[in-house]
């Protein structure tokens, strides 16, 4: 069992600044698990507090069942991968494989099995000579990953190890390292701020914001129901339409457009009181002529996303983004009429989601 926790865990650099603010996580194992969040919100810093390279200020961390809190790295059972994969370049691929494995003064023959075997697993058996510098983006992710698993840690933790590669890499890479993951089954904490990445890898997400943990939720619960406008505008690869808007006659009044209330949220909404109405894009259809319920605007601008349209309308709330299919028609300037789904709209009061799961 190899089950990570942090309670109360706080890091303060000198200087002051409070990376974590009181971090209680409970990382079940085997779980694929991802930190995300914004530059600067204290990921990395999590990460390396978990791996023994940050000293927490106060708080614990355990891992398996283990008070680790006070224990160097090399004592932690656990492998870190690096975002610049932190390779020797002066040694072969076997010898970077190899690497933990020496420092672990296992025997030389010993070593060069096991890397040769975790090499193998890896696709890495014709590139054991090489050096880094002669391997692509991918290959070289590949062989910090066959090095962090050569010793058969208990926890892998990754920072960005996607980021470096471009975009047709980086999709091949993430299926890779899903597929890895559920074959060891080892327990894997994932910093990243690319919310598809997190979104597409992991069981659990955390999302974070200065040093604080804003949501904690599988990738569905926190892509459907976002527990703050935080969250909300952060998930989801085109950000979430936010609209101010006021109740009025058991609806919400958005810039005079009169949107229907979302389900289970009728009861409980004062007259007048002022919510911020939450609708993705994809859940925005155009209507073919004025709606009733329907946001009106002026396209503004259109985006090829390949087999749908990303539309900009301009009304009274101010912008508004919907998803429209690739066939539709679209001039700048027409107006348009964006009809919310009721089953997918958000109400926000005070920043902090009123819909139930
Ligand atoms: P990024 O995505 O940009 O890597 P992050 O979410 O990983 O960001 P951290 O690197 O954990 O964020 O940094 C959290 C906060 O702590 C930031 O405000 C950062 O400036 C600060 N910080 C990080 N390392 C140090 C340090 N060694 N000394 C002082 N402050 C630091």
């Amino acid at each position: 069992m190899a089950d990570i926790s942090m309670a109360a865990l706080t890091k303060v650099y000198p200087g002051g600044v409070r990376a974590l603010d009181g971090i209680d996580l409970t990382i079940a194992d085997g779980e694929f698990f991802a930190l995300l969040g914004p530059s600067g919100c204290g990921k990395t810093t999590l990460l390396r507090t978990l791996a023994g390279l940050e000293t927490a200020s106060s708080g614990s961390v355990g891992i398996g069942g283990r008070d680790v809190t006070a224990l160097p790295p090399g004592r932690r059972d656990v492998a870190m991968v690096f975002q610049d994969y932190a390779l020797f370049p002066h040694m072969s691929v076997s010898d970077n494989i190899a690497y933990p494995l020496r420092i672990q003064k296992v025997p030389g023959a010993t070593r060069r099995e096991k890397a040769a075997q975790t090499a193998a697993e890896l696709g890495l058996t014709d590139y054991l000579d090489r050096r880094p510098g002669q391997l692509s983006g991918g290959q070289q992710q590949r062989v910090a990953l066959a090095r962090a698993m050569a010793c058969h840690p208990q926890v892998f933790l990754f920072d960005e190890p996607l980021s470096n590669l471009d975009a047709r890499m980086r999709l091949e890479a993430r299926t890779f390292l899903k597929r890895l993951q559920r074959e060891l089954g080892v327990t894997t904490v994932f910093v990243t701020h690319d919310q598809a990445e997190a979104l597409a890898l992991a069981d659990r997400i955390a999302v974070m914001e200065s040093g604080r943990i804003r949501q904690l939720g599988t990738p569905a619960e926190v892509f459907r129901y976002p527990a703050n406008t935080f969250v909300a505008s952060f998930i989801g690869s085109t950000p979430m339409n936010l609209l101010d808007g006021q109740v009025a006659g058991g609806r919400i009044d958005v810039a005079g457009a009169l949107l229907p209330v979302p389900e289970g949220l009728e009861e409980g909404l004062a007259e007048g009181e002022k919510l911020v109405y939450g609708i993705r894009p994809e859940y925005l259809g155009l209507a073919e002529g004025p709606a009733e319920g329907a946001l009106r605007g002026a396209v503004r601008v259109v985006e090829n996303l390949g087999s749908a349209q990303l539309v900009t309308l301009e009304g009274e709330s101010g912008f508004v983004q919907a998803v429209v299919d690739e066939d539709r028609r679209l001039t700048p300037g027409e107006i348009g009429h964006a009809v919310p789904r009721r089953d997918r709209a958000l109400l926000y009061r005070d920043g902090e989601l009123l819909n139930r799961a």
